[in-house]
C-alpha cells in the first residue's frame, strides 16, 4: 500500500527545527509494509495543507499528518483532514474527560482553546494521548485512510507505537524487512558491478548501493506476506552477495567498522595498542566508543613529532633520516617499538600526510602508511589515497587501519 507523509509546521519551512518526525515514521511504515512515496511539509496553512492531502491520495491510500493538534488558531490539521475525508467533528466525552483530568492535576484553568482539541472526526477512531493532550486519529474514507499524530515527536513516536501501529498492521498488505550490508576497501561502481545481475533479476528482494564516508553499503530488503519469510528472503540474498564480495563485507547488520572492530577484540580477547602520528588519537577515539573495550585496550600513543616516534617507540632516527617520517620503514619501526613496550598482542601504527601541505610529488597528500603487527604476523601497508580534505583523509585513513585490524583478526 501507498503512503505519503505529511509534516504540518511553519518553523519546519523557516528551517527551524528539523523534521526528524518524518524519518521517523518512514523507518516505521516501511518495516509495516507500506511504500513510503513522499514526503510532503507544508506550514501551518488550511488551503495549501488540504492541497497537499488531495495531492497525496492521488497516488497513496493512506496519508500520515504531524503537528498542527494542538489548541492554538494555528492548529488547523485535525480541521483540514476531517472535510477532506467528508466527516465533521462532535465532542468526545473521553477526550474531554482527559483534558480536564489533565488541566485539574497541573491546577491550571482550561481555555475555550483546550475544549476545541476534544472535538473529533464523528468517524474516526480516536488515539488519545498518554504524553501529551491532543489527541490524535485515524480516519477512513472509502479506500482513503488518514492517521493524524501530534508534532512533539516524543508525543507522536508514543501515539504511533500504541496506537497508529496496531491499527496499521490490521491494514497492511505485506511486511517489509531488512538488512544492510557493510563493506569497506570496495567502491560503490565495483560493488555495483559484483552484484548487478542480482540486481537486475530481482524484484524482491531488492538490492541497492549506498557510499558513505569511505565505505560502501548495500541494502537488501525484501516484502512478504509475513516477517518470517521476509526475513529469509532477506537473509538468503545476503548469503548470495556475501559469495560475490565477502572480502569486503565486516557486518551485514548495520554495524560500524568501528564497533565490529572493538566487538571481535574484546569477544576475542586480544590486547591492543596504537601508536598515531597522522590520525592523531582517532583511532583510539573511535576504538574507545564501544563500551567494554577497557578489557582489551592497553593504550593509543600520539606521537606526531620524529622526536616523539624515537622517544616512545624507539623509531630510529636514521631511518626517519633515509626513509622519511611517512615510509613503511618508520611506520614498522612505530609498530614494533609499540609491541616492545607494551607487549599488547596486537599492535597498530600509522604515519600519513593528512595534507593539504606537506605532500610531494612522490609522496602527496592523502599517502599514508600503516603496520599491524598480530602476535607474530606482520602486515605492512603503503597507501596512496585520493587527496580529499584534511579530515575526510584523516577519518579515512582510521577506517583503514580499522579494516586491516579487522581483517587480521578474523
Ligand atoms: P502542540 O499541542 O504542542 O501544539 P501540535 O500537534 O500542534 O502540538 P505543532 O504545534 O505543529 O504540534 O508542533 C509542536 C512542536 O513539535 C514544534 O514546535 C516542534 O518542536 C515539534 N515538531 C513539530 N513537527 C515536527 C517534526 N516534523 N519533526 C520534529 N519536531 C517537530
Ligand atoms: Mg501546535
Amino acid at each position: 500500500m501507498k503512503a505519503a507523509i505529511i509534516s504540518v509546521g511553519t518553523e519546519l519551512l523557516f528551517g527551524q527545527i528539523t523534521n526528524t518526525n518524518s524519518v521517523y515514521l518512514s523507518q516505521q511504515l516501511n518495516t509495516l509494509g507500506f511504500d513510503v512515496m513522499y514526503h510532503f511539509t507544508v506550514g501551518d496553512n488550511p488551503a495549501r495543507l488540504r492541497k497537499m492531502i488531495e495531492t497525496a491520495y492521488e497516488d497513496c491510500s493512506l496519508v500520515v499528518t504531524t503537528g498542527g493538534l494542538g489548541p492554538t488558531q494555528d492548529d488547523l490539521t485535525k480541521e483540514t483532514v476531517t472535510a477532506a475525508l467528508g466527516d465533521e467533528t462532535i465532542l468526545d466525552s473521553e477526550a474531554l474527560n482527559r483534558i480536564k483530568k489533565a488541566f485539574a492535576k497541573m491546577n491550571r484553568e482550561m481555555s475555550a482553546n483546550n475544549e476545541k482539541q476534544a472535538y473529533l472526526p464523528s468517524r474516526a477512531e480516536i488515539f488519545y494521548n498518554d504524553a501529551g493532550t491532543a489527541p490524535g486519529f485515524a480516519l477512513e474514507d472509502g479506500g482513503r485512510t488518514a492517521i493524524c499524530l501530534p508534532g512533539p515527536p516524543r508525543e507522536m513516536k508514543m501515539m504511533f507505537e500504541r496506537q497508529a501501529k496496531p491499527y496499521l498492521e490490521s491494514r497492511s498488505d505485506g511486511k517489509i524487512r531488512y538488512r544492510m550490508i557493510r563493506t569497506f576497501g570496495i567502491g560503490e561502481s565495483s560493488l555495483e558491478t559484483a552484484v548487478l545481475d542480482l540486481i537486475d533479476g530481482q524484484t524482491d528482494p531488492t538490492l541497492a548501493t549506498y557510499a558513505k564516508d569511505g565505505e560502501c553499503a548495500l541494502r537488501v530488503a525484501s516484502k512478504r506476506a509475513t516477517a518470517e519469510e521476509a526475513s529469509q528472503a532477506v537473509d538468503d540474498m545476503v548469503e548470495l552477495v556475501k559469495e560475490r564480495v565477502g572480502g569486503y563485507v565486516y557486518s551485514c547488520d548495520n554495524e560500524d567498522l568501528c564497533e565490529a572492530v572493538a566487538r571481535k577484540l574484546i569477544e576475542e580477547n586480544i590486547s591492543i595498542s596504537c601508536a598515531e602520528s597522522c590520525t592523531g588519537g582517532l583511532f583510539a577515539e573511535m576504538l574507545t566508543k564501544t563500551p567494554g573495550v577497557s578489557a582489551v585496550f592497553d593504550r593509543g600513543i600520539v606521537t606526531y613529532s620524529n622526536r616523539s616516534k624515537t622517544d616512545e617507540l624507539g623509531v630510529k632516527e636514521s631511518t626517519l633520516e633515509k626513509y622519511g617520517a611517512v615510509s613503511v620503514e618508520t611506520a614498522a619501526e612505530m609498530a614494533r617499538g609499540l609491541k616492545a613496550k607494551t607487549g599488547s598482542r596486537l599492535c597498530v601504527s600509522i604515519t600519513g600526510i593528512a595534507g593539504p601541505g606537506g605532500g610531494s610529488a612522490e609522496k602527496p597528500a592523502g599517502t599514508f602508511c600503516t603496520c599491524v603487527i598480530f602476535d607474530e604476523k606482520e602486515e605492512l601497508r603503503e597507501v596512496r589515497h585520493r587527496n580529499v580534505d584534511r579530515n575526510v583523509n584523516r577519518n579515512y585513513f582510521m577506517l583503514y587501519m580499522m579494516n586491516m585490524v579487522y581483517r587480521v583478526i578474523s
